[in-house]
Order: structure tokens, then sequence, then C-alpha cells
């Protein structure tokens, strides 16, 4: 058996274990079952753990056409602070 590497373009990279001599040149992606064409990488070579794979695909997507976000993901927006009596007097802009 070997570990083949295809690349769905909307789903990014995931590896096929396959005998030897049997990948083809595109396989169907597990996730969106479209066409992923076999990427070349050389044997025997660390590969890119796949939380760094996913998190570089997301930042080359996003170098063409970024997320939009309303607020900063992660984070909620900001409760109001409560008002102050003495608010009240400050001079209106
Ligand atoms: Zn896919």
């Amino acid at each position: 058996m070997a570990t083949y590497e295809y690349r769905c373009p909307r789903d990014g990279a995931f590896e096929v274990r396959l005998p030897l001599g049997e990948a083809g040149a595109a396989t169907r992606c597990p996730d969106c079952h479209g066409t992923a064409d076999r990427v070349w990488s050389a044997p025997s070579l660390a590969r890119t753990p796949r939380a760094l794979g996913a998190a570089l695909d997301r930042a080359a997507r996003s170098a063409e056409t970024p997320e939009v976000v309303s607020r900063v993901p992660g984070r909620r927006p900001a409760a109001a602070a409560p008002a102050h009596p003495a608010h009240a007097r400050l001079p209106r802009l």
C-alpha cells in the first residue's frame, strides 16, 4: 500500500491509501464528491500536518477572495457599559 495525495479545489488536500501503481490522475473528494486531481510529491518526506495544510489552503483561498466578516471571529460584541447618572450631564455633540 502507498499513500497518494489528492487536492480538491474546494476542500483542499487529502490522502488515499491504495496498492502501488493503482492511483489514478484524479479521484472523488470524500467531502463534496467532486473531482480531485492527484498531487505529485517526493516520497518518504515529512508531510504537512492536516491542520497546517487546511490553514494554508484557507489562507491561499482568502488571498483571492477574502472572506467577509462582520466582527472579529471568536469574539462576542462588547456589551454596552452601564450608564452612570453623571453621564447625563455631559455636553452633547
Ligand atoms: Zn471536495
